[in-house]
C-alpha cells in the first residue's frame, strides 16, 4: 500500500492523478491484478473519466455544483455539507485492472482526485494486488 500526497488548489477541482497511480503500479511489479485507489476523506472522492479533453471534468464539476449547490440550507455547522454530499455521489474508491504490469485504462480514461472542499492537503491510498 502506497500513500500519495496531493495538494489541491480550489474548492472544487478534478485533479488527474493517473501518472502518480501508474508509478505505484510500475513499482509494484505485478503483471496481472487489480489496482485499488482509495480516498480517506469525507469531502473528496475519486472518479474515472475522460482525461483527453479537460472540458469534460470541468462540465462534471459544474453539473455537481448545479445538483448540490454550496448554499442549500444544510444543517451541518461546519458549512461544507455540499462537499460531503458530492463525496458520497462520486464515491471514495475505484478499481482498475492491471495487465502487463500497467493500468488497463481505456484510451480516453484517466483517474481523477475529486476535491470538493479545497484547497487542502490530501492523501490517496493505492494498493496493487494479484488477480
Ligand atoms: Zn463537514
Amino acid at each position: 500500500m502506497q500513500s500519495l500526497e496531493i495538494n489541491t488548489h480550489g474548492r472544487g477541482q478534478a485533479l488527474n492523478i493517473t501518472g502518480q497511480v501508474a508509478q505505484v503500479v510500475a513499482a509494484a511489479g505485478e503483471g496481472q491484478g487489480w489496482c485499488r485507489v482509495y480516498v480517506p476523506h469525507t469531502t473528496a472522492g475519486v472518479a474515472i473519466n475522460e482525461a483527453a479533453d479537460p472540458d469534460v471534468m470541468a462540465d462534471v464539476l459544474m453539473t455537481l455544483e448545479r445538483l448540490v449547490p454550496w448554499q442549500g440550507g444544510y444543517r451541518h455547522a461546519e458549512g461544507n455539507s455540499a462537499a460531503h454530499v458530492k463525496s458520497i455521489l462520486v464515491g471514495s474508491s475505484v478499481q482498475v485492472p492491471v495487465s502487463g504490469g500497467r493500468l488497463a485504462l481505456g484510451t480516453w480514461q484517466g483517474i481523477f482526485f475529486m476535491e470538493f472542499d479545497g484547497p487542502r492537503r490530501r492523501r490517496v491510498l493505492v494498493d496493487v494486488s494479484p488477480a
